[in-house]
């Protein structure tokens, strides 16, 4: 490949850029099944050993390719399949909860789309609900499914609210995620100790004094 070339790809990677809210997912996507992926992605993981150097024939390795394509599939990635996307179903809010909620800790295991390195970190998700309400561990299984993606952080918070946004039919959603990113730790400019913080919000989030008031929630000390 051309340096110029080889530069741009370095330089996407450095500043993880995104191009849209949509995971960039071909029509085709899952066009084959789970069990014919796993066999291909084997296939050519044994590849990326074997130029490694790697004896495959050794008996530490000669898992590994199995063993990496069935986790990429079925676990770290399963979150890209819409068919594994957790319903979203909302209930009338027939007690007239009008204030805030907010579900905050939830755990981030996600992987940046840039080196497939890991992001880990929590996410803290409000919302002031109109008409509607819904289920507490829905929240957690939503942030849950778009984080086992290859992602880009900002897009992931875009992702999670978004969707909150249509379930609850109200723009007053808030999510927030503070994640360490490998990639900024492990390669490249090697930084152990920053973490990412994104905030998307939408409705009466647009006033500072709900997002004080979600802050403050986030300060309780529980145990
Ligand atoms: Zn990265």
């Amino acid at each position: 490949m051309k340096d110029e070339l080889l530069n741009q790809i370095e330089d996407i990677g450095n500043n993880h850029l995104s191009t849209s809210v949509e995971t960039p997912l071909r029509p085709d996507a899952f066009d084959k099944p789970d069990d014919v992926k796993i066999q291909n992605i084997q296939k050519h993981f044994m590849a990326i050993m074997d130029e490694l150097g790697l004896d495959l024939k050794d008996d530490s390795l000669s898992g590994t390719p199995y063993r990496v394509a069935k986790m990429y599939v079925k676990e770290l990635f399963y979150g890209l399949n819409p068919a594994n996307k957790p319903k979203l179903s909302s209930f009338e809010n027939k007690y007239g909860y009008g204030k805030m909620l907010v579900e905050s800790n939830i755990t981030i295991d996600s992987a940046c789309e840039h080196h497939f390195l890991p992001i880990t970190g929590f996410a803290h998700v409000a919302y002031i609900p109109n008409e509607r309400v819904i289920g507490l561990s829905k929240i957690n299984r939503l942030v849950d499914y778009y984080a086992h993606r290859p992602q880009v952080q900002e897009r992931l918070c875009l992702q999670i609210m978004k969707d909150l946004q249509q379930a609850l039919k109200t723009e007053s959603v808030l999510v927030m995620i503070a994640s360490k990113h490998l990639c900024v730790s492990s390669r490249g400019i090697k930084d152990k100790s920053s973490y990412t913080t994104t905030i998307e919000y939408g409705g009466a989030f647009n006033d500072i004094e709900r997002r004080k008031e979600f802050f403050s929630c986030l300060n309780q000390e529980i145990d």
